[in-house]
């Protein structure tokens, strides 16, 4: 990769533009302190899209986000297109999103879900039970039932079935689970498998398929298997227990939202979705997203957490370009302005202080000035 690192940035929707503002920000700063060399390009996706050019996303950004080194998405959709009955289905805003992971091959999701000390308060859980949690879902994200064949409604003699189809190749297990054994590698070196192997048996498969990576190339790696209606259970009873959990994309799509749950709000989730790694260039396909949607009922009112997008970038830092650094840097920034009393509406509490979007980006500024 050379030192100029593309980044193609697409905001969306409703308050998806407020929050990539303050990531503007930080990369500005970063760029003109740190020399971190980041070019970044904006571009439409979704409703934003649909407007200017009728479908969610075009050809062109499609093959920008192909030659860029990331993708930093904002949030896509919206009441004037969920209401819209002459929008085509394939061209709704969250098609875009959809586009963008299928044709990069997005087929691995990570969802981190950490507690900061300072809104420990806002988790529905005891603060004993969740102080210093820091779990990763990996889901996988592009096969499983949601797009297994046949699906649809079919007539069998007589009467009418609605289908989907759970299942999964070998490859597509073996490569979610190398980027969690990676990951693990990381961390705590700890790997939960999650599937239903006593009822399902695509789920015994997945189960045969991990183990076999995991004692040809990972035995250094602790795994362990769990049933997923266990670990729904066990992400409420005691989430402490986990490190790394891989999972398939249905299980996952709940796990990961029971999860991110346990942190108390969804202004601070980020995500990422990564690709197979080029082994020529190091290149890995990638695109970074906050959890969140496009909160139309506060959208363009200066009220919306730029946070989860800013974590989201640090996950650019961290994965796309291995900048522990500068990704640790700005994490901690995140956890000082928390630790300031300095809160968005989403997280307010009382003694704490009220600020607005680019409040709270400037903030984080000021608090990256000291660290740096
Ligand atoms: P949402 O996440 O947009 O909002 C849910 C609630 O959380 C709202 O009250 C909102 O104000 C609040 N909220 C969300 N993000 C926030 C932030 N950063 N700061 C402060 N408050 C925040 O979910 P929704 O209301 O179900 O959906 C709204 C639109 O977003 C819909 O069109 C939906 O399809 C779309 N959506 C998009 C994505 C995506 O782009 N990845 C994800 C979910 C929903």
């Amino acid at each position: 990769m050379s030192n100029t690192k593309n980044i193609l940035m697409l905001p969306g929707d409703g308050i998806g533009p407020e929050v990539m503002n303050e990531v503007k920000k930080v990369i500005d700063w970063s760029n003109d302190k740190r020399d971190t060399g980041f070019k970044v390009e904006e571009d439409l996706v979704g409703g934003a899209c649909y407007d200017a050019h009728k479908v969610a996303v075009t050809d062109e950004t499609m093959e920008k986000a192909h030659a860029a080194d990331a993708v930093l998405l904002g949030a896509v959709g919206g009441p004037q297109y969920d209401n819209d009955p002459d929008m085509p289905r394939n061209q709704r805003p969250e098609a875009g999103l959809l586009r963008l992971r299928k044709e990069l091959d997005l087929f691995a999701n990570l969802r981190p879900a950490l507690v900061f000390d300072a809104l420990i308060d806002s988790s529905s859980l005891k603060p004993e039970l969740i102080r210093g949690l820091d779990i990763m879902i990996v889901r996988e994200l592009t096969a499983g039932v949601y797009f297994g064949e046949p699906r649809g409604e079919e007539l069998r003699d007589g009467v009418r079935y609605g289908l989907d189809t759970q299942v999964y190749n070998e490859h597509e297990i073996d490569r979610v689970a190398r980027v969690a054994f990676e990951l693990a590698k990381k961390r705590d070196n700890k790997v939960t498998s999650v599937e239903k192997a006593n009822v399902m048996e695509s789920g015994i498969f997945w189960r045969k398929i991990v183990k076999e990576v995991h004692d040809a190339d990972y035995s250094d790696v602790e795994l362990s298997n769990m049933y997923a209606d266990n670990c729904a259970m066990q992400l409420v009873r005691w989430p402490g227990q986990f490190d790394v959990i891989v999972t398939d994309n249905l299980f996952g799509d709940l796990l990961s939202d029971c999860a991110a749950m346990l942190t108390g709000s969804l202004g601070m989730l980020p995500s990422a979705s990564l690709g197979t790694k080029d082994p020529e260039t190091g290149k890995i396909p990638s695109m970074y997203e906050p959890v969140h949607g496009s909160a139309p009922d506060i959208a363009g009112q200066g009220k919306a957490n730029p946070l989860a997008t800013l974590l989201s970038h640090s996950m650019m830092l961290r994965y796309s370009f291995d900048m522990i650094e500068d990704a640790d840097m700005l994490d901690q920034a995140v956890q000082n302005v928390l630790a300031r009393g300095l809160r968005t509406g989403d997280i307010m509490s009382d003694g704490m202080t009220e600020v607005s979007t680019s409040g709270m980006g400037d903030a984080l500024i000021e608090e990256l000035e000291k660290l740096n």
